[in-house]
């Protein structure tokens, strides 16, 4: 017995085929039309549904790594940045560091894109697939501290735990007792070599010390951070301020 075409749609569903369930009626319809043959009736349907589910998965991943804009690299301007060439930008987009659990450190003064550039080479990877987290530190360190008893705590960290890229801005911000220390600490130990990391901060890591407070701790932190590591200085100055808006500009006094 041949089914309807809600029955068939009803069965695709069953079997999670979603996508081509909804669309069976197009497809028949477009099979008739253009007479194709059985072999490419299947083809244009799986490959549909191929393509569905990967634009699926790149949503669900956008929605995961709460990026808090979205910056793409093509809107990065490297007259800007003269401490970045246009072949290390090249070299950093085509993301081989992250196949190879490489992690980014970019160093430098406020506004000279680095979150711009996390953001756009995190935008990349999930392009390609990837899972990407971000998160600044200011949240990072209340989350691992509410882990045990806030459910939506816990939901985060196994997302940054499972991750392919975990980017964190601003680190060493804020000073950390030895309590959040050690907890930043067993995540690094988690990531490492299993996961890439970018960090942003603007300080250095002979800096990271003090605001750790625990020597002993620092050194195991700093040693699986930049064990595999590119670290990348910008400067130049602060992109903000350069194009910051005035209220007053519009009506600049004239001299
Ligand atoms: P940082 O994280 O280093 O403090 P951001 O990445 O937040 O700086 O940059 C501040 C602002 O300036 C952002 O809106 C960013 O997009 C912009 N910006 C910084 N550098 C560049 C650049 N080279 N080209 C284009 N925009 C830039
Ligand atoms: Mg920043």
């Amino acid at each position: 017995m041949v089914g309807t075409v809600e029955n068939l749609q009803a069965q695709f569903h069953q079997f999670r085929m979603s996508e081509t369930s909804k669309e069976l009626p197009s497809f028949l319809r477009k099979a008739e039309v253009s007479s194709w043959t059985y072999q490419e009736f299947l083809h244009e349907l799986l490959t549909y549904e191929e393509k569905r589910r990967e634009e699926k998965m790149i949503e669900k991943h956008l929605k995961w790594a709460k990026f808090p804009y979205e910056k793409h690299l093509d809107e990065f301007d490297l007259g800007e940045q003269p401490s970045l060439s246009t072949r290390q930008l090249k070299q950093l987009r085509e993301l081989s560091w992250l196949d190879h659990a490489f992690n980014l450190i970019f160093l430098g003064p406020p506004g000279v894109g680095k979150t711009h550039l996390a953001i756009g080479l995190g935008l990349e990877a999930i392009q390609q697939g990837q899972r990407v987290v971000f998160i600044s530190m200011g949240e990072l360190v209340p989350l691992l501290k509410t882990e045990e008893y806030i459910r939506k705590a816990q939901l985060r960290l196994k997302r940054i735990r499972d991750a392919d890229l975990v980017i964190i801005d601003d680190l060493m911000y804020m000073a950390m007792d030895q309590q959040e220390a050690n907890l930043f600490f067993q995540l690094v130990n988690h990531l490492y070599e299993r996961s890439s990391i970018i960090l942003t901060s603007n300080k250095g890591p002979e800096e990271w010390g003090e605001l750790m407070g625990d020597q002993g701790i620092t050194t195991a932190i700093l040693d699986r951070l930049l064990h595999r590591a590119e670290v990348i200085h910008l400067n130049g100055s602060s992109h903000r301020i350069k194009y910051r808006k005035s209220v007053f500009q519009s009506k600049s006094v004239q001299n």
